[in-house]
């Protein structure tokens, strides 16, 4: 897949002219000397410029343009360092395009109590500075990320990367492109949705094929590529014995590899960054794709079955959020339930498009029949997810609006050994517990399909759904379903009401 663009993320500081020059050229300084050291912070996903001191209406303007036209901008981070007057911001803020965040901090972390004297207090006065800029950013209603503390503060540090990796997955979703080969699966409600809408409030488009525009970039796979490909599955994956080279069904696992490749060379001749497939319609193919999903989702894609591209465009932002943290995120399914007395379990997985990302070990090679579809039996990868703390996140289309709803989960060793489930599966408990949760869940319309993640947080996603302007309701530690079931009802109404997230 082609690699993302160099993202930058720009510092901004506010301030004005009342002070003269002396104190803004400290107040540039320090700004320089807050973006080199957060630079240094361990994992930070992007660079950090400081890019501007701005004391004008003119030049917060010149500079919401010039973020909106650049194409490494990904976002801006707000500060205060002086008193800013907001109404020189109102004309730029209302144009801009990128997404913020308001960094309240302080640049000198302790009050020099012996010596402190006005010229320190003149400037150090975000405290002020910061609210009068807070204000306007509430009152034009504004989407934006808040940010408290010292920005030596590893906590800061920390809630700043994490709102730049969601400001990354933005980044990626503008003018993204998905492929959806045939429709829908037939009938079905959950994965249906706005592609229109979609594509006004999140920035990506879907466009549909059809499966003969693949079974064509299938069938142009050469041998020799095919053969490469089977050499690489040995070397990679415990192959099952029938399927190795020489063996009974080792064309099960050659067709697998032709529709790997040519899934992949339309996938890159196109620039797409996710697709979905369905069972429903596979004229031409030999089998429905399995393993070809499931590496191809590990090297990034988003996925979606049965035609749910809400789940596949969900489930590249959340790659591209979790990239370089650790734990895998995957295309996942509620699929049956484990309601014994001591502790009611979920096994999540799907007929066969799991993500090797999540694998606790290395996957096993296998080819199973499959009872839908009406094709040939399927190659697939086989593993077992690992224990840890995950969630579950579906994106659903509710008409007026789009709702992600989130559960967190702790992903727990199977109780015992599953030698006759032919699939990659997950076995989790629900937070709070599996009640509230699955009754929370059915209540908010989530759907069996979601994007799966150990990496991406429940903070990820609600800086997500706030630069979308979309609801999202979370199910963790803390849910109450009677408070649950307020939200929604009071939601309907916040959503007919406010000028956000329609479309
Ligand atoms: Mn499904």
């Amino acid at each position: 897949m082609k690699k993302p663009q160099r993202q930058v993320v720009w510092l901004v500081t506010g301030s004005q002219e009342l002070y003269g020059p002396g104190p803004l050229k400290q107040v540039a300084a320090n700004s320089r000397v807050i973006a080199r050291s957060l630079n240094g912070t361990k994992g930070i996903p992007m660079p950090i410029e400081f890019k501007s001191l701005l004391t004008t209406s003119e030049g917060v303007r010149a500079l919401c343009l010039e973020a909106n036209q650049d194409p490494e901008c990904a976002g801006l981070v707000l500060w205060m360092h002086t008193f800013s007057p907001s109404r020189m911001w109102i004309g730029g803020l209302s144009l801009l395009r990128k997404p913020f965040a308001h960094l309240h901090t302080q640049f000198n972390r302790d009050l020099p109590w012996s010596e402190i004297d006005m010229d320190f207090m003149n400037l150090n006065q975000a405290a002020h500075g910061d609210r009068e800029a807070g204000f306007i950013h509430a009152r034009m209603r504004l989407p934006r990320k808040i940010i408290v503390g010292h920005w030596q503060d590893p906590e800061v540090r920390d809630r700043l990367c994490s709102w730049m990796r969601v400001v990354r997955g933005w980044h990626d979703a503008q003018g993204a492109r998905f492929a959806r080969f045939g429709d829908n699966m037939r009938r079905v409600a959950v994965t249906e949705g706005n592609k229109v809408s979609a594509e006004v409030l999140f920035g990506y488009q879907v466009d549909g094929y059809g499966v003969g525009d693949l079974v064509k970039a299938v069938d142009s796979v050469s041998d020799s590529e095919v053969d490469r490909l089977c050499a690489e599955y040995a070397e990679l994956y415990d192959v099952a014995p029938s399927l190795r080279r020489g063996a009974r069904r080792h064309r099960s696992l050659k067709d697998a590899a032709r529709i790997e490749l040519g899934l992949r060379a339309f996938l890159e001749a196109g620039g797409f960054k996710g697709f979905t497939t369905t069972f429903e319609d596979l004229h031409g193919l030999r089998q429905l794709p399995g393993l070809a999903v499931q590496r191809l989702m590990a090297e990034g894609y988003g996925f979606g079955a049965e035609g749910d591209w809400k789940t596949c465009a969900l489930l590249r932002m959340m790659k591209v959020v979790g990239q370089g943290l650790p734990g895998g995120t995957s295309f996942m399914e509620d699929y049956t339930y484990h309601l014994h007395p001591s502790g009611s379990l979920v096994l999540g997985a799907h007929m066969l498009e799991i993500c090797e990302s999540i694998a606790a070990g290395k996957p096993s090679l296998e080819v199973h029949p499959l009872g839908i579809g009406g094709k040939e039996d399927p190659a697939r990868l086989v593993f077992n997810a690992p224990a840890g703390a995950a969630l579950n996140a579906s994106l659903v289309d509710l008409g007026n609006r789009f709702r992600l709803i989130v559960n967190e989960v702790d992903v727990v060793e199977p109780p015992a050994p599953l030698p006759k489930l032919p699939v990659a599966r997950a076995v989790w408990k629900c937070r709070p517990d599996f009640k509230t949760a699955c009754g929370a869940w059915i209540r908010a319309g989530g759907a069996h399909h979601t994007a799966f993640s150990y990496s991406v947080t429940a903070e990820h996603l609600r800086d997500f759904a706030e630069i979308a302007g979309i609801e999202m309701l979370l199910i963790d530690r803390e849910t109450r379903l009677a408070e649950f079931e307020k939200e929604i009802r009071w939601n309907e109404a916040y959503y007919h009401l406010a000028p956000i997230g329609r479309a």
